[in-house]
């Protein structure tokens, strides 16, 4: 019981000394507390990532070596996954099988990912593009950046955000959500395990409006990553402003899942299951908006209902729990407002819509849920409620569905269903969002960008195309003529040769 943060390779405590305890939204039992970091705590951080930056080995050193050092990190990583999973579990709530069997290998498989693609990272050719010079490009790193994170993935996202900034040079000061700290100070354990140079990585745990709001105006940092909810996303755009800051911004999700009348309703029904409520629906991609075909609806959704029943709620950390509490109760009660807000617009519930506490639960709780009869400006229909909750809409005409599945602010991640190969195809294409599946919904790889448009922001996640959100590429002239005075030198000052 206890934990450090990490600033500049040391394990610290709060300026203040304040500690805050870490609660498990299953039993609210407390897990561990951590320092309650401030203003002057992410000062500090900062300064280590400058230093760090500017005069230490990290940026200086080889890609392959930048490499080797995640992939002892990676090793490290893998030989604690169970550990880590259960505390993930735990801490967040989720089932211990997609800890154990998705979050965690997959982060290792991340880092093992960037452990080589950070010797891939390329520029232009050099070349003579003046004539009387050689001009070079050199991919850099930005400099000091700051990472802030979610809690709905805890280590994923932390891995998502420092994998691409730590191996190609930057230092990264990472700001875990205030609720689910516990596996990122892990993290951080791992690099410096590793041999990663101090200041390099350091982790400040404390409040956003603090640390993070402190990390997103600091005139030593270049750039602010964040994965979070478009409001935060919105002020840390205009804190940065302040220093001209480059950001990058992963933020919320509403994604559509189109079923056209011809698609395989089973694969349909399965797919909106796992996709729905995968993470407890407390994922930014998850399929909330079911568009389904008018002479297709009836069907789908007595056989979406049948699945719903079989959806085994409860303690997260047995592997038999599909579907385990929300991360807190303070989320538990953001979602049934909006399951009442539902209710009070005329969305027709079908499925759960309560806190679970009928069926001795106490954790925060909520059953998964069915709208029907959802139509497009109803709120739960616009709104990211970040929680089990399912909607039913109906369409009758391609364009409708695709007037539908666009028609919000956000732009993360869909899916067509279909097996005809046009619809497929025009349907994708027409969708204004960064991830799109057909007859699919969810899958991603380590070498799959992903990230939004529209109010889901912009940059990338995963993949090589993550690595130059990360860079900056420099332009290096060199004269090649050795002449005193250059033959365009007049148009300045002078005549003509
Ligand atoms: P959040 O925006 O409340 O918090 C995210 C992080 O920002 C936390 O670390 C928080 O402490 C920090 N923060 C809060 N206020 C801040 C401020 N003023 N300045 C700087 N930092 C601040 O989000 P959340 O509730 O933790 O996570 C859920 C959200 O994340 C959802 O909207 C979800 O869609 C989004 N998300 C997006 C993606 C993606 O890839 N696009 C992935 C996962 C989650």
């Amino acid at each position: 019981m206890g934990q450090k943060m990490l600033i500049g390779g040391e394990w610290v405590e709060a300026s203040s000394a304040a500690t805050v305890p870490v609660t498990s939204p299953f039993d609210g039992a407390t897990i561990d507390t951590v320092p309650q970091g401030g203003r002057e705590d992410a000062r500090a951080a900062v300064d280590a990532a400058r230093e760090a930056f500017d005069r230490g080995p990290w940026p200086r050193m080889p890609p392959r070596a930048r490499g080797e050092v995640y992939l002892k990190a990676a090793a490290l990583i893998q030989s604690r996954i169970a550990p880590l999973a259960e505390l993930e579990s735990r801490n967040q709530g989720k089932t211990i099988k997609q800890a154990q069997d998705a979050d965690l290998p997959f982060s290792v498989d991340n880092l093992i990912f960037y452990a080589g693609a950070g010797r891939l990272l390329d520029a232009k050719s050099p070349g003579e593009f003046t004539g009387d010079g050689t001009t070079i490009f050199r991919r850099e790193p930005v400099g000091v950046v700051a990472s802030i994170t979610p809690w709905n993935y805890p280590f994923m996202m932390a891995v998502w955000k420092i994998g691409p900034a730590l191996i190609t040079g930057n230092t990264v000061v990472l700001k875990p959500a205030s609720w689910t700290p516990l596996t990122t100070l892990e993290l951080g354990r791992a690099f410096d395990e590793a041999g990663l140079p101090k200041g390099a990585l350091n982790v400040v745990t404390g409040p956003g409006g603090e640390v993070g709001d402190e990390l997103s105006r600091h005139p030593k940092v270049d750039m602010v990553s964040l994965t979070g909810d478009t409001a935060t996303g919105k002020k840390i755009m205009e804190a940065a402003s302040g220093t001209v800051k480059r950001t990058q911004l992963e933020l919320g999700g509403k994604a559509p899942f189109v079923v056209f009348e011809d698609a395989d309703l089973a694969a349909a029904v399965e797919g909106a299951i796992v996709a729905g409520y995968v993470n407890g629906g407390q994922d930014c991609t998850a399929a909330t908006r079911l568009i389904v075909h008018r002479n297709v609806r009836g069907k789908f959704v007595k056989r979406l209902l049948e699945r719903v029943a079989a959806i085994r709620v409860g303690d997260p950390l047995q592997r038999t729990t599909d579907l385990g509490p929300l991360v807190h109760t303070t989320q538990q009660r953001r979602v049934l407002e909006f399951v009442e807000k539902g209710k009070d617009e005329g969305a027709q519930l079908l499925a759960g819509g309560t806190d679970e506490r009928a069926k001795q639960l106490t954790g925060a709780f909520v059953a998964p849920t069915v709208f029907d009869a959802v139509t497009p400006d109803m709120t739960i229909a616009q709104r990211e409620v970040f929680g089990p909750v399912l909607d039913v809409l109906e369409f009758e005409t391609f364009d409708q569905a695709l007037e539908i599945a666009n028609g919000v602010e956000y732009g993360l991640a869909g899916s067509v269903w279909t097996n005809d190969l046009r619809t497929a195809v025009k349907a994708a294409n027409a969708l204004r969002f960064g991830d799109v599946w057909v007859n699919d919904h969810l899958p991603l790889g380590s070498e799959t960008p992903h990230g939004g448009m529209k109010q889901s922001g912009f940059g990338k996640d995963l993949g090589a195309d993550s690595l130059y959100d990360y860079t900056t590429v420099k332009n290096i002239y060199i004269d090649l003529t050795g002449q005193a005075r250059k033959a365009w030198h007049y148009t300045t000052y002078g005549d003509p040769a």
